[in-house]
Protein backbone atom coordinates (compact mmCIF):
# COMPACT_ATOMS: atom_id res chain seq x y z
CA UNK A 1 0.00 0.00 0.00
CA UNK A 2 1.67 3.61 -1.07
CA UNK A 3 1.95 6.28 1.51
CA UNK A 4 -0.75 8.20 -0.23
CA UNK A 5 -3.27 5.49 -0.18
CA UNK A 6 -2.19 5.20 3.97
CA UNK A 7 -3.15 8.67 4.03
CA UNK A 8 -6.20 8.81 2.13
CA UNK A 9 -7.86 5.81 4.14
CA UNK A 10 -6.65 7.68 7.38
CA UNK A 11 -8.74 10.50 5.59
CA UNK A 12 -11.58 7.87 5.40
CA UNK A 13 -11.86 6.52 8.97
CA UNK A 14 -11.01 9.90 10.35
CA UNK A 15 -14.50 10.75 8.72
CA UNK A 16 -15.86 7.93 10.98
CA UNK A 17 -14.12 8.99 14.22
CA UNK A 18 -12.17 6.14 14.37
CA UNK A 19 -8.73 5.57 13.07
CA UNK A 20 -7.47 1.96 12.28
CA UNK A 21 -3.76 1.99 11.39
CA UNK A 22 -0.10 0.94 11.82
CA UNK A 23 2.36 3.67 13.49
CA UNK A 24 2.32 7.08 12.12
CA UNK A 25 6.24 7.01 11.00
CA UNK A 26 6.33 6.48 7.18
CA UNK A 27 8.66 3.40 6.47
CA UNK A 28 9.02 1.02 4.02
CA UNK A 29 6.09 -0.45 2.59
CA UNK A 30 6.91 -3.94 4.06
CA UNK A 31 7.07 -2.53 7.54
CA UNK A 32 3.37 -1.16 7.47
CA UNK A 33 0.89 -2.05 9.20
CA UNK A 34 -2.44 -3.15 7.29
CA UNK A 35 -5.12 -0.95 7.89
CA UNK A 36 -8.68 -1.77 8.17
CA UNK A 37 -12.05 -0.72 8.21
CA UNK A 38 -14.21 -0.52 11.17
CA UNK A 39 -17.06 0.79 12.35
CA UNK A 40 -17.39 4.14 14.45
CA UNK A 41 -16.50 4.66 17.71
CA UNK A 42 -19.33 4.33 20.32
CA UNK A 43 -17.77 7.29 22.35
CA UNK A 44 -17.00 9.71 19.43
CA UNK A 45 -13.69 9.19 20.22
CA UNK A 46 -10.28 8.07 18.25
CA UNK A 47 -9.66 4.23 18.99
CA UNK A 48 -5.97 3.27 17.98
CA UNK A 49 -5.71 0.22 16.27
CA UNK A 50 -2.45 -1.31 14.80
CA UNK A 51 -1.80 -4.80 13.36
CA UNK A 52 1.56 -6.23 12.85
CA UNK A 53 2.79 -6.76 9.13
CA UNK A 54 3.40 -9.98 7.67
CA UNK A 55 7.39 -11.22 8.51
CA UNK A 56 8.22 -15.09 6.83
CA UNK A 57 6.49 -17.62 7.24
CA UNK A 58 5.87 -17.51 10.98
CA UNK A 59 2.63 -16.39 12.22
CA UNK A 60 3.07 -14.07 15.73
CA UNK A 61 0.73 -12.00 17.57
CA UNK A 62 2.09 -9.21 20.71
CA UNK A 63 0.28 -9.29 23.45
CA UNK A 64 -0.93 -6.52 25.56
CA UNK A 65 -2.24 -6.34 29.11
CA UNK A 66 -3.13 -2.53 30.59
CA UNK A 67 -2.56 -2.80 34.37
CA UNK A 68 -4.87 -0.09 35.26
CA UNK A 69 -5.60 0.19 38.85
CA UNK A 70 -6.46 -2.18 41.59
CA UNK A 71 -3.94 -5.89 41.91
CA UNK A 72 -2.82 -7.92 39.63
CA UNK A 73 -3.88 -11.21 37.85
CA UNK A 74 -1.30 -13.42 38.77
CA UNK A 75 -3.24 -16.48 36.77
CA UNK A 76 -2.20 -14.38 33.54
CA UNK A 77 1.17 -13.15 35.16
CA UNK A 78 2.26 -16.58 36.19
CA UNK A 79 1.17 -18.33 33.20
CA UNK A 80 3.30 -16.09 30.94
CA UNK A 81 6.31 -16.73 33.28
CA UNK A 82 5.59 -20.72 33.23
CA UNK A 83 5.51 -20.92 29.68
CA UNK A 84 8.07 -18.32 28.77
CA UNK A 85 5.80 -16.28 26.56
CA UNK A 86 6.25 -12.62 25.77
CA UNK A 87 4.04 -9.41 26.30
CA UNK A 88 4.11 -5.59 27.30
CA UNK A 89 2.43 -4.41 30.11
CA UNK A 90 1.26 -0.54 30.16
CA UNK A 91 1.21 0.05 33.63
CA UNK A 92 -0.10 3.18 35.51
CA UNK A 93 1.83 5.04 38.38
CA UNK A 94 -1.32 4.05 40.69
CA UNK A 95 -0.92 0.41 39.96
CA UNK A 96 2.96 0.17 39.91
CA UNK A 97 2.79 1.88 43.60
CA UNK A 98 0.38 -1.03 44.97
CA UNK A 99 1.57 -3.56 43.30
CA UNK A 100 5.30 -4.16 44.22
CA UNK A 101 5.48 -8.02 44.77
CA UNK A 102 4.25 -8.34 40.97
CA UNK A 103 6.51 -5.62 39.84
CA UNK A 104 9.30 -7.81 41.76
CA UNK A 105 8.27 -10.70 39.35
CA UNK A 106 8.27 -8.42 36.27
CA UNK A 107 11.41 -7.28 37.09
CA UNK A 108 12.88 -10.62 37.60
CA UNK A 109 11.96 -11.69 34.06
CA UNK A 110 12.82 -8.98 31.92
CA UNK A 111 13.52 -10.88 29.19
CA UNK A 112 9.86 -11.86 28.72
CA UNK A 113 8.00 -8.48 29.97
CA UNK A 114 8.48 -4.89 28.11
CA UNK A 115 6.98 -2.04 30.51
CA UNK A 116 5.31 0.58 28.50
CA UNK A 117 3.46 3.75 29.94
CA UNK A 118 -0.51 3.38 31.09
CA UNK A 119 -0.93 6.79 32.02
CA UNK A 120 -0.13 8.24 35.83
CA UNK A 121 -3.83 8.04 37.65
CA UNK A 122 -5.42 5.67 34.68
CA UNK A 123 -7.42 9.15 33.27
CA UNK A 124 -8.19 8.91 29.78
CA UNK A 125 -5.95 11.17 27.51
CA UNK A 126 -8.62 13.60 26.09
CA UNK A 127 -8.14 16.75 26.24
CA UNK A 128 -11.88 17.76 26.54
CA UNK A 129 -13.72 17.73 29.69
CA UNK A 130 -16.17 14.33 29.27
CA UNK A 131 -16.13 10.91 30.59
CA UNK A 132 -14.63 8.07 28.67
CA UNK A 133 -16.66 4.98 29.39
CA UNK A 134 -17.52 5.97 32.81
CA UNK A 135 -13.86 7.35 33.80
CA UNK A 136 -13.64 11.42 33.87
CA UNK A 137 -11.01 12.46 30.98
CA UNK A 138 -8.01 14.46 31.77
CA UNK A 139 -9.66 17.20 30.12
CA UNK A 140 -7.12 18.83 28.85
CA UNK A 141 -3.74 19.14 27.15
CA UNK A 142 -1.71 19.90 30.28
CA UNK A 143 -3.62 17.43 32.10
CA UNK A 144 -3.41 14.81 28.81
CA UNK A 145 0.70 15.61 28.94
CA UNK A 146 0.87 15.56 33.46
CA UNK A 147 -0.87 12.04 32.67
CA UNK A 148 1.69 11.24 30.22
CA UNK A 149 4.75 12.56 31.59
CA UNK A 150 3.78 10.88 34.82
CA UNK A 151 3.40 8.01 33.96
CA UNK A 152 6.79 7.56 32.03
CA UNK A 153 8.33 8.67 35.27
CA UNK A 154 7.10 6.07 37.20
CA UNK A 155 8.13 3.31 34.74
CA UNK A 156 11.33 5.01 34.59
CA UNK A 157 11.62 4.87 38.85
CA UNK A 158 10.58 1.39 39.23
CA UNK A 159 12.17 -0.45 36.44
CA UNK A 160 14.91 1.91 35.32
CA UNK A 161 13.74 2.47 31.38
CA UNK A 162 12.46 4.48 29.68
CA UNK A 163 9.05 4.00 28.16
CA UNK A 164 8.52 4.25 24.13
CA UNK A 165 4.33 3.77 24.01
CA UNK A 166 1.61 4.77 25.39
CA UNK A 167 -1.95 4.06 25.95
CA UNK A 168 -4.15 6.10 27.58
CA UNK A 169 -6.80 5.01 30.45
CA UNK A 170 -9.83 3.80 28.24
CA UNK A 171 -7.35 3.60 25.12
CA UNK A 172 -9.30 6.45 23.28
CA UNK A 173 -8.35 9.91 22.04
CA UNK A 174 -8.77 12.83 19.87
CA UNK A 175 -6.81 14.02 17.45
CA UNK A 176 -5.32 16.63 19.20
CA UNK A 177 -4.10 14.50 22.27
CA UNK A 178 -3.13 12.03 19.83
CA UNK A 179 -1.00 14.64 18.57
CA UNK A 180 0.17 15.88 21.78
CA UNK A 181 1.41 12.17 22.97
CA UNK A 182 3.40 11.72 19.78
CA UNK A 183 4.92 15.68 20.50
CA UNK A 184 6.11 13.83 23.28
CA UNK A 185 8.27 11.19 21.59
CA UNK A 186 5.80 8.10 22.41
CA UNK A 187 4.42 6.03 19.98
CA UNK A 188 0.45 5.19 20.85
CA UNK A 189 0.21 1.95 22.02
CA UNK A 190 -3.00 0.71 19.75
CA UNK A 191 -4.45 -3.20 18.89
CA UNK A 192 -6.24 -4.91 17.00
CA UNK A 193 -8.20 -7.15 18.95
CA UNK A 194 -10.54 -7.14 22.34
CA UNK A 195 -8.95 -9.88 24.63
CA UNK A 196 -11.43 -9.32 27.82
CA UNK A 197 -14.08 -6.70 27.19
CA UNK A 198 -12.21 -4.47 29.63
CA UNK A 199 -12.55 -7.51 31.86
CA UNK A 200 -16.08 -7.68 32.08
CA UNK A 201 -16.12 -10.98 29.58
CA UNK A 202 -16.92 -14.74 30.97
CA UNK A 203 -13.98 -17.10 30.87
CA UNK A 204 -15.49 -18.64 27.53
CA UNK A 205 -16.14 -15.33 25.76
CA UNK A 206 -12.62 -14.44 26.40
CA UNK A 207 -11.35 -17.81 25.49
CA UNK A 208 -12.98 -17.60 22.01
CA UNK A 209 -11.56 -14.14 21.49
CA UNK A 210 -8.25 -14.53 22.00
CA UNK A 211 -7.77 -17.58 20.54
CA UNK A 212 -9.33 -16.34 17.49
CA UNK A 213 -6.12 -13.95 16.80
CA UNK A 214 -4.94 -14.02 13.80
CA UNK A 215 -0.99 -13.45 12.44
CA UNK A 216 0.24 -9.88 13.30
CA UNK A 217 -3.08 -9.25 16.15
CA UNK A 218 -2.32 -7.04 18.58
CA UNK A 219 -3.76 -8.44 21.70
CA UNK A 220 -5.22 -5.69 24.12
CA UNK A 221 -6.48 -7.31 27.72
CA UNK A 222 -6.27 -7.05 31.51
CA UNK A 223 -3.68 -8.02 34.15
CA UNK A 224 -5.50 -6.11 37.20
CA UNK A 225 -8.61 -8.00 37.54
CA UNK A 226 -7.66 -11.42 39.44
CA UNK A 227 -11.66 -11.33 40.96
CA UNK A 228 -13.07 -11.54 37.40
CA UNK A 229 -13.91 -14.71 35.07
CA UNK A 230 -12.10 -13.32 32.14
CA UNK A 231 -8.50 -13.80 33.07
CA UNK A 232 -9.11 -17.40 33.21
CA UNK A 233 -10.36 -17.84 29.71
CA UNK A 234 -7.79 -15.01 28.69
CA UNK A 235 -5.00 -17.74 29.59
CA UNK A 236 -6.91 -20.59 27.81
CA UNK A 237 -6.69 -18.17 24.55
CA UNK A 238 -2.97 -17.69 24.75
CA UNK A 239 -2.37 -21.51 25.49
CA UNK A 240 -4.63 -22.72 22.40
CA UNK A 241 -2.85 -19.65 20.36
CA UNK A 242 0.76 -21.47 21.72
CA UNK A 243 -0.18 -24.84 20.84
CA UNK A 244 -1.33 -23.44 17.29
CA UNK A 245 2.08 -22.73 16.88
CA UNK A 246 1.74 -18.91 17.28
CA UNK A 247 5.12 -17.36 18.59
CA UNK A 248 4.60 -13.95 20.65
CA UNK A 249 6.17 -10.72 20.33
CA UNK A 250 6.68 -7.21 22.33
CA UNK A 251 5.53 -4.04 20.52
CA UNK A 252 8.96 -2.69 20.19
CA UNK A 253 9.96 -6.73 18.03
CA UNK A 254 7.07 -6.62 16.68
CA UNK A 255 6.99 -2.89 15.19
ZN1 LIG B 1 -6.54 0.91 31.82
Amino acid sequence: MSVIAVVEHRVLIWSRLRIIGAGMRILPALFLGLLLASPASATGLIEYHMHMAPEGGARRVALTFDACTGKVDERILNALVENNIKATIFVTARWLKRNPAAVATLKAHASLFEIENHGAQHLPAVDEPRDVFGLRAAGSADAVRSEVSGGAAAVKAAFGTQPKWFRGAAAEYTGSSMALIKGMGFRLGGFSITGDGGATWTAAHAERAVSAAKNGNVIIAHINQPAKPAGEGVVKGILKLKADGFSFVTLNEGF
